[in-house]
């Protein structure tokens, strides 16, 4: 005789940044648990794999996770994992007094992205601007998490991100351009100007969350502001 098979529950979600809309069912146990070795190995790459092939799993509409942001990407996996396993995580965070581990319970729906959602385009000079796009995850180099690049990984992420380079009327796009040709011109810019440019990266929106804490052991009061799936599921 066959068992019943069960049928899951559809929920939708507007994604924040790229405004779309997807229908997604929660994960399954056997896919949690694929989701959990890869965050115990705390492999970036792996980690990001799992949450991708888990989103591909679980997204009922046609969506191309490979150009969404990552914040994006982010703010639905923590939707998935509100319906999935429930809205509360359970986290370790230092006091910043003491330096004492206290266990930190995260309502997962207090969860925003927080920050202004740009055009990305960034004047150089009087006539020569550049257009950046919010990363997603294939701009990340592979060893490398949002969080903690380098300053190799951050051009790689930036080249990666360039759009189009406009002179005047002359518009440049990755056609026009190789990987050097374009560190070039970034190895050519002004402090002010790569400032301006890594400001976009900082201030780029993300998930985040303000948590505040006793600490058991000396009393501190702590905030902290939490961003990015690392703090909340680490
Ligand atoms: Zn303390």
């Amino acid at each position: 005789m066959a068992l019943p098979i069960l049928e899951s529950n559809r929920y939708f979600c507007d994604l924040p940044v790229s405004k779309e809309k997807v229908e997604y069912r929660p994960f399954l146990v056997k896919e949690q648990k694929i989701l959990l070795t890869a965050l115990e190995s705390e492999d970036m790459n792996e980690v990001n794999h799992s949450i991708l092939d888990l989103l591909r799993n679980c997204v009922l509409n046609e969506v191309d996770f490979d150009k969404l942001p990552i914040s994006d990407i982010e703010y639905l996996f923590i939707q998935l994992r509100i319906k999935s396993v429930g809205e509360t995580s359970d986290i370790k965070l230092a006091c910043q007094n003491c330096e004492e581990f206290n266990d930190i319970v995260v309502n997962l729906e207090d969860i925003n992205i927080d920050g202004e959602i740009k055009d990305g385009v960034i004047n150089l000079t009087d006539n020569v601007s550049i257009k950046f796009r919010a990363p997603n995850f294939k701009d990340l180099p592979t060893d490398v998490g949002v969080d903690n690049a380098d300053i190799e990984s951050i051009f790689q992420i930036m080249r990666n991100c360039v759009e189009c380079i406009t002179q005047g009327d002359e518009v440049f796009t990755h056609d026009d351009f190789d990987q050097n040709e374009l560190q070039e011109f970034f190895d050519n810019l002004n402090t002010d100007q790569f400032t301006e440019i890594q400001e976009f990266f900082v201030n780029i929106p993300r998930v985040k969350s303000v948590v505040n804490f006793e600490c058991s052991k000396c009393g501190h009061h702590n905030e902290r502001e939490l961003a990015g799936l690392q703090d909340f599921f680490g």
